[in-house]
């Protein structure tokens, strides 16, 4: 580090303010990054602090119908380019993005709250890895050859689709951004992506960077709000493909947009995802993994936190004590601050989100809050929460169904391995799912009988590259990071059928 320039945690504040503010008002359109039609905007708050760091456009009809526009003169270019020399682009790209990933992961740990310790920057490493990969995979987009018979020749190839709505939410603005444009773009389609409202401006810098490697109009971003800007991309006749992230109630949404012009929607939605502890299984190995299962790195807004912690009884006492002890070692405050290990709930709305979901516990007979359940002692200011588990709420109860998105779980106690198989089921999510346990019909038949589309025996590790995600039930539709799902949700089949006989 340059020694008139040190990287003291109020230097990283005042860079990253002063490049907030410079993205604000901006969005990437046609190859360049410029100002909106619109002249609306919304602001930018740092979650962290409660001030506001800048502001984005709220795009309506004429900057979504720019965007398009963009995306659609595009699409005959990029989706013609042989497919190697495409996905060459996207590793340039990829190797673009690389060379900016501190100052891109400090941005977002601005805006979001995630500590940059322990995600941003990990997570700006994945979005790096995850655009590589689909960059090295474009070669890989094969149809099927059918069997010779004589005279005819009979094939399938899959072709782009055309321009690709990506809409995304702000829990990992970073690795969200390519996993959807990675394949799309691999894919030889166009995309048009809206970021989440709460956190554009890391995506803003991205797709700013994106331009100085695509070919201009492939990768649009406008900013705005769900209802408006988001629907409008849906919406638009010319946008044949939709892939989201975000609550399944919005997932709901989407598919009636896409319904009304018969397109296909890749949905990851929403999670209550259960981890079951068994009586054999290696304490420190669970406990562990619970804790990585809370995804305290996210403040526990992850869709496939593990925040239905099934214990049996055998290990109840001593799982939860450690844990509470594993939990109470982490270190909360600033994101920016490398020292930091969880940073803040992404906004005001969300933190009362969790404070309403606490107190709903605290209301209900026979619960107990076993730790957490306020704010951390010192940060008066900040959407900062303690990590809150929740023992002897009902089933039935909220707390226990739906989903909290925040640092919140709730703990029960099991003895019937067939009970707790039903248990975990029954949620109408369908995410992820986790078993520790050294018996292995045990978990063979966890993985058979669980109803989930993310399924773990013995660790918790989170989404990746090459590792195929996505749930089933009101979690979602379609599958994400993997060359079949690109294949699958990014191209659509063209069966070609010829005689090959002479006349
Ligand atoms: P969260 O509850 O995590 O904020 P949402 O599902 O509300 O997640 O939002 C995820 C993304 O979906 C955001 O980019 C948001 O703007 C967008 N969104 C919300 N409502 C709609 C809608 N009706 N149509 C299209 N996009 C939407």
């Amino acid at each position: 580090m340059d020694n008139r320039n040190p990287d003291t945690l109020d230097a990283r504040i005042a860079a990253q303010a002063a490049e907030a503010r410079r993205l604000s008002g901006q969005i990437v359109v046609g190859g360049r990054m410029q100002p909106a039609l619109a002249t609306g905007s919304f602001e930018v708050e740092n979650p962290a602090t409660e001030e506001i760091i800048g502001e984005a456009p709220r795009c309506g009809e004429a900057d979504v119908e720019a965007a398009v526009a963009a995306a659609s003169e595009a699409f005959p270019k990029w989706s013609r380019t042989k497919a190697r020399e495409r996905g060459a682009t996207l590793i340039a790209a990829a190797n673009h993005l690389e060379r900016h990933l501190e100052d891109i992961a400090r941005l977002s740990s601005f805006e979001t709250g995630n500590a940059l310790a322990t995600q941003s920057r990990g997570e700006a490493r994945t979005m790096v890895d995850i655009l590589r990969y689909f960059g090295g995979l474009a070669g890989e987009i094969l149809g099927d050859t059918y069997p010779g018979d004589p005279g005819r020749m009979l094939y399938t190839r899959r072709d782009a689709m055309g321009v690709v709505g990506a809409i995304i939410p702000w829990n990992a603005p970073l690795m969200q951004t390519t996993s959807k444009i990675g394949p799309a773009l691999a894919a030889g389609n166009t995309v048009v992506l809206k970021p989440a409202e709460q956190a554009p401006l890391a995506v803003v810098r991205i797709f700013e960077l994106l331009q100085e490697v695509l070919p201009p109009g492939v990768a649009n971003l406008v900013t705005g709000f769900g209802d408006e800007a988001g629907r409008l991309i849906c919406e638009h006749p010319a946008v044949r493909k939709i892939t989201f992230t975000g609550s399944s109630a919005v997932g709901v949404r989407i598919m009636h947009y896409a319904a009304e012009k018969i397109v296909p929607v890749t949905a990851e939605l929403g999670g209550k995802n259960p981890i079951i502890i068994m009586e054999d299984s290696d304490i420190d190995r669970a406990v562990g993994g619970i804790l990585q299962g809370l995804r305290l790195q996210r403040q526990g807004q992850s869709c496939s936190a593990g925040t239905r912690i099934l214990l049996h009884e055998a290990v109840y006492d001593r799982v939860i004590e450690k844990v509470i002890d594993g939990v109470s070692g982490f270190n909360i405050g600033n994101p920016l601050d490398e020292a930091v290990q969880i940073g803040s709930i992404i906004s005001r709305k969300q933190f009362e989100r969790v404070l309403r979901y606490v107190d709903m516990a605290r209301e209900t007979p026979g619960a107990r809050i076993l730790c957490g359940g306020d704010r951390p002692a010192g940060l008066e200011k900040g959407y900062f929460y303690t990590t809150t588990l929740i023992e002897g709420v009902p089933e039935t109860s909220p707390v226990a169904c739906d989903e909290i998105f925040g640092p919140v779980a709730t703990v029960s106690k099991w003895t019937d391995f067939d009970a707790v198989l039903k248990q975990a089921n029954d949620t109408r999510y369908g995410l992820a799912a986790t078993l520790f346990t050294e018996n292995l019909p045990a978990a063979f038949r966890f993985i058979e009988e669980i109803e989930a589309g993310f399924v773990q025996v013995n660790q918790f590790a989170v989404a990746e590259a090459n590792i195929e995600y996505g749930g089933t039930k009101l979690s979602g539709l379609g599958r994400e990071l993997s060359l079949a799902s690109m294949i699958q949700h990014f191209t659509w089949p063209k069966t070609v059928f010829m005689n090959t006989s002479a006349a």
